[in-house]
């Protein structure tokens, strides 16, 4: 009976962490708080700040903040507008540039994020790198990481770890986030999301851009270069899924519906 009552309880709480993805409307599962996420987080992203070397090139630089500040402007402006105000409490932007060849970029928990030096060889304009920046703030604003992290969380506790059922579970949480941030991996911070998350990462980015009053019509063009310049390693921005040309493709099929987020 004790059994039954607490299957039952845990199934309560699982069913109350239920949130869902802005925009997009798909529901997720977070079982960790956004406090646990970005306590479990922010000392890597620290200890990588600390240890990265920051660009020298000041207007670049300079076009990472300003691209950033005013996509996470128009980003923030949209939640507030519909209710989710609550959620823009949880951000704390940051915009870097590094000195890093490689072509990548990520964020992490907050709106932590980092461009290499390494894609603006790639990016023409403030629109193209709009298309980067876009993507990242919404694997922030989509909760991603959180989402992965309760999944990993599940996979290892199962329902003891909602609620308090657990006693460590700070301990179980940052274990977790020491995997999901990728620490010591291949991939250096960021390892890659799931092709669903790049895939909501791409089509939000594209309608968050158009807020801001970019033209989300250039990430086709901006894709194909990426595409074709394309080497061996997959960062997180770089994920190999979507394939290129299945995200290429969506793209596509997202403009319609993203121009009419469009700011004149
Ligand atoms: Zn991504």
């Amino acid at each position: 009976m004790k059994k039954i009552v607490g299957l039952f309880v845990a199934m309560l709480l699982l069913l109350s962490s239920c949130g869902s993805v802005p925009l997009t409307g798909r529901k997720q599962m977070l079982i960790v708080s956004d406090q646990e996420v970005l306590s479990s987080s922010l000392t890597q992203y620290s200890d990588y700040i600390k240890s990265a070397q920051k660009s020298a090139d000041k207007a670049k630089t300079e076009m990472v903040v300003r691209v950033g500040k005013r996509i996470a402007a128009a980003t923030e402006e949209y939640l507030k507008a519909n209710g989710m105000e609550s959620e823009v409490k949880s951000f704390s932007w940051e915009f870097n540039l590094v000195k890093d060849p490689q072509v990548n970029a990520f964020c992490m928990p907050g709106g932590k994020i980092v461009v290499y030096e390494g894609l603006l060889p790639l990016v023409a304009s403030d629109d193209e790198l709009a298309v980067v920046v876009g993507h990242e703030v919404a694997h922030a604003v989509a909760k991603h990481s959180n989402e992965r992290m309760s999944q990993q969380l599940m996979a290892q506790y199962g329902a003891a770890i909602v609620g308090q059922a657990l006693s460590n579970k700070s301990a179980a949480v940052q274990q977790v986030g020491n995997t999901v941030y990728g620490l010591g991996a291949q991939y250096g911070v960021m390892l890659p999301f799931s092709r669903k998350h790049e895939s909501e990462a791409d089509y939000m980015g594209l309608v968050f851009m158009a807020m801001a009053g970019y033209n989300p019509e250039v990430a086709v063009n901006f894709w194909q270069k990426m595409s074709a310049g394309k080497e061996g390693s997959t960062p997180e921005f770089m994920s190999t899924h979507p394939s290129d040309a299945t995200r290429i493709n969506d793209i596509k099929q997202y403009l319609p519906e993203v121009e009419k987020y469009r700011k004149k």
